[in-house]
């Protein structure tokens, strides 16, 4: 991999992760409790608690995804970005811009074990 290319995902990773941030405010005000008396307008209280339920799915999603990038800044720090865990290789470019936090290459992950 190039710097060039480094920087490219690294610049992507830190732009992934103020989107997911912002994502996180919204989710985390969308998952608090609902009060038994709160004005729901058109929603009932069951849709509002399914909304909640999702939302919380939703909120767990982009947290894990937070930590995974955080973790591959963490890689391109310590120079070991990029490099598949399983087979030591260094994974394609359009692998790591379509899935920055890739750990694992194409073939491996196809693989399964
Ligand atoms: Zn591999």
């Amino acid at each position: 991999m190039t710097e060039t290319e480094l920087k490219t995902l690294k610049e992507l990773i830190i732009k992934t992760m103020g989107q997911l941030e912002e994502s996180d405010t919204y989710l985390q005000e969308a998952t608090q409790p609902i009060e038994p008396s709160v004005a729901l307008g058109r929603l009932t209280r069951m849709e509002a608690i399914g909304e909640k339920s999702v939302n919380e799915a939703m909120h767990i999603k982009v947290k894990q995804r937070l930590e995974r990038l955080k973790n591959a800044l963490d890689r391109i720090e310590d120079g070991s970005y990029g490099v598949c865990v399983r087979c030591r290789k260094e994974m394609p470019f359009g692998r790591l811009e379509a899935v920055p936090e890739s750990l694992v290459c194409v073939p491996c992950m196809e693989k399964k074990s």
